[in-house]
């Protein structure tokens, strides 16, 4: 069905994350994709600087996924997630675990990246209570970091304005950020801050280890605008997890799945956290889908406590948990992924993005270039008192050029689809580099 854009009516539809009036009087619409481009409605292509939302890593519309959708529509378009089951979940779950880090092998279905996070703050606390230790149910995230928008993820979530207007929220903590000035302009892992993680030490000292359930974080902070940890980092804070015997949670909705150049982000920082989470590219953003991957061990201690067998052992779930749609949607990705080699293609072609998006390190207003396998960002110097105008009017001079690319607090963020090529890759960066001099 077309429709025409100019007859639309614009009154009903509450936009998320958006400047709502500031859309009515410049609607920017996108009507189709091909490849790595988006087509708008006056039939411009726009190159996507972001994977959709980092989340067509494959690029857009393709006919392995859609083929797979439709023909699982024809013949099993839904089943009840709960108390019974369809093939295609099991046969996701065995290809997502054998992609994972050893021990991570056990896999809970979810609709989002939000919901991942909640589910996963959820077994996190669950877990120690059925270990014996309910006192264990504190949660500790980062400041900067962004775990969707659902009760549990603004509560453990470090972004402000994410949280300010939504009253009380679950008792959390949380360390502090590592966007440390002395590493502007780091190319991949800064070298100075993994004594930060130390800070779990300090909240260990306060409250216990035995008041603590969980840590979160992304392995590089992504919607706060490509933070990536500092070299050590990530070690040091499975190490003191470790020695108190507190879960680590990777939030892996961004870095997972290939945007790092590796299978996930804990392959490529080299370490495993307890429990992990994935959305976004499992389905390569054409189904909603999220999963909670958590070590056996977790799995087993709820099996152990489940009482007779026909009881539920954790009741936690969604009517659409492991949706046959997703399901067909994410093993037609994750085959892409295999066939395509796509976090190789990302791991080959990262030194030309890194050295394209520190090409625009002179530029004017830029302040920082941060960057790690296909993810990089700006931190533009702000207006007095309107940190997030700059990144506006720039994007919005990067569409009228050609380009979609994200703009969130004082930041342009990039993730380009892993099999878009040097050329693509080089013309993104010309654009912005050409809105910024022009701005
Ligand atoms: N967690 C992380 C690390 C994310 O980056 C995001 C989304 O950007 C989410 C959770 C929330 O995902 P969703 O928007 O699918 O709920």
């Amino acid at each position: 069905m077309t429709v025409s854009v100019d007859d639309l009516n614009l009154d009903n539809y509450w936009m998320p994350f958006t400047g709502n009036r500031e859309f009515r009087h410049n609607p920017r619409f996108i009507t189709g994709a091909e490849g790595v481009r988006f087509i708008d409605a006056q039939g411009r292509k726009v190159l996507d600087g972001l994977s959709g939302l980092w989340c067509c890593g494959a690029g857009h519309n393709r006919p392995e996924i859609a083929e797979a959708v439709a023909e699982q529509a024809r013949s099993l378009d839904y089943a009840p997630a709960f108390q019974f089951g369809h093939p295609q979940a099991f046969l996701l779950a065995s290809r997502l675990s054998a992609m994972m880090p050893e021990g991570l092998n056990r896999v809970f279905f979810t609709n989002s990246g939000s919901e991942t996070v909640d589910t996963a703050l959820k077994i996190a606390r669950a877990y120690w209570r059925q270990r014996g230790q309910p006192g264990k149910s504190r949660l500790i995230g980062r400041a900067k970091g962004y775990h969707g928008v659902n009760f549990g993820g603004i509560s453990v979530g470090g972004i402000a304005p994410n949280r300010k207007l939504f009253g009380s929220t679950l008792e959390s903590d949380h360390l502090a950020h590592t966007l440390l000035s002395e590493n502007r302009f780091s190319r991949g892992q800064p070298e100075h801050g993994a004594e930060l993680a130390d800070e779990l030490e300090e909240l260990v000292a306060l409250h216990d280890a035995s008041n603590i359930a969980a840590v979160i974080v992304e392995p590089f902070a992504g919607s706060a605008g490509v933070i990536p940890p500092p070299k050590g980092y990530l070690q040091r804070l499975r190490a003191i997890c470790d020695r108190h015997d507190i879960l680590l949670i990777f939030d892996e909705v961004i870095t997972g799945l290939g945007r790092c150049g590796a299978p996930t982000g804990a392959h490529h920082f080299g370490v495993v956290p307890d429990i992990a989470n994935f959305a976004k590219q499992l389905t390569n953003g054409v189904i909603p889908m999220g999963a909670v991957v958590v070590r056996q061990e977790i799995y087993d201690t709820f099996m152990a406590q489940g009482g007779p067998d026909y009881m539920v052992e954790f009741p936690h779930g969604y009517t659409y948990s492991g949706h046959p749609m997703a399901c067909a949607a994410a093993l037609a990705a994750l085959k892409i992924f295999d066939d395509e080699k796509l976090d190789e293609q990302v791991a080959a072609k990262a030194g030309f993005f890194e050295d394209c998006i520190h090409g625009l390190a002179n530029h004017p207003y830029v302040q920082d270039v941060r960057n790690l396998g296909f993810a990089g960002a700006l931190t533009l110097e702000a207006y007095p008192g309107e940190p997030a105008r700059r990144p506006y009017e720039i994007a919005m001079a990067c569409w009228e050029r050609g380009l979609y690319v994200r703009y969130s607090g004082d930041t342009l963020q990039f993730g380009p689809a892993f099999v878009m090529d040097t050329a693509d890759i080089a013309e993104i960066f010309n654009i912005v580099g050409d809105a910024l001099k022009s701005a």
